[in-house]
């Protein structure tokens, strides 16, 4: 191997190690773990920022939707509070149209008004989800289909 060869893989290491710099910037908190339980339909990650406490009887989560995922649709006796930090996503309460959501976003998410969330069809969504539990924990429903994800 020659100088010249040497001093490209240097280069080229040097490039990828950027460009990883510049994507973790993106991101405000940590994209966290591939979620595995069946309450959302493709793939998501989360990242637990806060547990809920006697004062704060809140949960705060960082979530990452791949294009397309979305939870099911579900209920927050407490109600919810999502704060849009990267991408494009969707939002919709039974019986209303849904919602086109872009970074800088805020959602509430009144308490037990059936809903569902996350990215859009060709885009990545993040949100920071505050979710109350003190009035009890999230009420997991059906799934949201391809037809009412597309509508
Ligand atoms: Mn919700």
């Amino acid at each position: 191997m020659n100088f010249k060869s040497i001093a490209n893989i240097f280069f080229i290491l040097l490039a990828a190690i950027a460009c990883d710099e510049s994507k973790q910037q993106t991101t405000i908190f940590p994209q966290g773990d591939k979620v595995t339980n069946d309450n959302f339909t493709g793939t998501v990650y989360l990242q637990m920022l806060m547990e809920a406490d006697s004062i704060n009887p809140t949960t705060v989560g960082n979530v990452t939707f791949e294009p397309g995922a979305r939870t099911k649709w579900h209920l927050h006796p407490g109600g919810q509070i999502l704060l849009v930090t990267e991408g494009v996503g969707y939002y919709q309460e039974k019986g209303q149209a849904k919602k086109i959501l872009r970074k800088g976003d805020v959602i509430k998410c009144p308490a037990n008004v059936p809903h569902w969330h996350g990215a859009s069809a060709d885009t990545a969504f993040v949100q920071v989800a505050i979710t109350n539990r003190h009035l009890g924990p999230t009420e997991w429903l059906q799934e949201v289909t391809d037809e009412e994800y597309k509508k």
